[in-house]
């Protein structure tokens, strides 16, 4: 960063008490939200804008172009991720404050899930801009490329790159075999160049990320604010039940091997792992595919998957353990064979208190209530946070809705947490800059 005289440019105080009237402009914020979701509206509802798609790219685009209205320099990394910052400095200059989410969609997803924080981040970055605000740490803010992973199955593939933690990212490739360089190039990125994308050790002081909730827990309460405390770990077990496929008419009961009774004896379990034994977060059977699958055969074989959650590891792998035990109960009352394997372990991870205190602050000053809660749904925070110390803020999600058409966050919700994002980038001036 180029050494500036602090003194000539009036008041500097970390940004935490003459800003405190510092305001986004809701009705731009709004905006451009609207815009976005344009881009890769489906017309079969919701929107797909997929990781590295034209779709992806389009919007992009028209991120650039508003930051070339502001007044702001952008970049595309080889990853294809946006990097957003203000003319007085160079992004790559100094430990800087990142700020930011992602603007890829599943398919027929939501308007607001990843597009709120990358919008909300521009938008504190114009107010830094247009007020001139002196900050003792730069902020970037970012938009970082496929997070959802739906086209190329690589999620935080973006976030992955920048933190150095992408490794053998080129093997990706679509459903259709198409690799992720041919995307990547038309994504403005650079496959050659894709291990560029990484940040030197140190470089992000910190990093906050404002999402939509994508749960009910803060409607319900009646809250504006999330102070998210950790990102929930989930471990993902491939279940193979075999048991033998006979005559559904001509085979006794007692001598049968089903393996679909066996399957739903393990669904059930699973779910009483959380709800009568209360060892993790979450245990959810989302995939389950039954063979030969026919109306008068007994089920031979299913193959299924069984995920578990927490923000605890210790609890996580407790859930996963009880899986385990259930699956072998089950396979010796079913005389079927049950093999289990972990196809997918991600960290749980926590924010930092200092990130959370700054969240606090910034809540209580707009008057605004908060509640601390964990993150059940996986965010880029979670790959930063093994670089970096990570803050996240959450507003609430009508009937909990996300992933979906009828995603949506009502626009004074929105207006709050852009405004508690502003306010957490001001407060968490003084602990980041502490900690470089
Ligand atoms: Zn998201």
């Amino acid at each position: 960063m180029a050494k500036r005289n602090l003194q000539a440019r009036g008041p500097v105080d970390g940004g935490t008490r003459s800003h405190s009237g510092l305001r986004i402009d809701g009705a731009r914020l709004l905006g451009r939200l609207d815009e976005l979701s344009k881009i890769g509206a489906d017309p079969a509802g919701g929107i797909t804008r997929l990781g590295l798609s034209d779709q992806e790219n389009v919007a992009m685009a028209y991120l650039r172009d508003l930051c070339a209205e502001a007044g702001l320099k952008t970049e595309t990394d080889p990853a294809g991720n946006l990097l957003v910052h203000r003319p007085r400095t160079r992004r790559d200059a100094a430990p800087v404050l990142l700020v930011g989410s992602h603007v890829d969609t599943v398919v027929q997803g939501g308007w607001l899930d990843g597009a709120y924080g990358v919008i909300a981040a521009l938008e504190v970055l114009q107010v830094l801009h247009e007020h001139d605000v002196d900050l003792p740490v730069e902020v970037v803010a970012v938009a970082f490329a496929n997070e959802e992973g739906a086209l190329i199955q690589t999620p935080f593939w973006g976030s992955r790159a920048l933190c150095g933690s992408l490794e053998d990212g080129l093997a990706a490739e679509d459903r259709t075999g198409r690799p992720v360089s041919e995307y990547l190039v038309q994504a403005g990125g650079s496959p050659e160049h894709l291990a560029d994308a990484a940040w030197t050790p140190g470089s992000i002081a910190a990093y906050l990320e404002l999402h939509i909730e994508q749960g009910p827990t803060l409607e319900r309460l009646g809250l504006p604010i999330g102070v998210v405390d950790g990102i929930v770990g989930r471990t993902i077990l491939d279940i193979d039940v075999v048991g033998e496929a006979q005559h559904a008419g001509t085979t006794p009961m007692p001598d049968r091997r089903d393996a679909m009774v066996a399957a739903a004896g393990i669904v059930l379990a699973a779910e009483r792992v959380v709800t009568e034994h209360a060892v993790c977060a979450t245990a959810t059977t989302g995939y389950l595919e039954a063979h030969p699958n026919v109306t008068n055969t007994i089920t031979g074989n299913v193959r299924m998957s069984v995920e578990v959650r927490d923000t605890d590891p210790a609890n996580l792998v407790r859930g996963e353990a009880a899986v385990r035990e259930e699956c072998s109960r089950v396979a010796a009352a079913s005389g079927c064979d049950v093999d289990v394997r972990a196809s997918m372990r991600s960290q749980a991870v926590s924010t930092a208190p200092e990130l959370r205190d700054a969240i606090r602050g910034a809540a209580d000053a707009l008057g605004l209530p908060h509640l601390t809660m964990p993150s059940g749904a996986g965010h880029d925070a979670q790959i930063v946070a093994l670089v970096a110390p990570i803050g996240m803020i959450f507003v609430p999600s009508k009937r909990g809705i996300s992933h979906a058409p009828g995603e949506d966050t009502a626009p004074d919700d929105l207006v709050h947490g852009a405004n508690v994002l502003l306010h957490s980038v001001l407060g968490a001036q003084a602990p980041v800059a502490a900690w470089l």
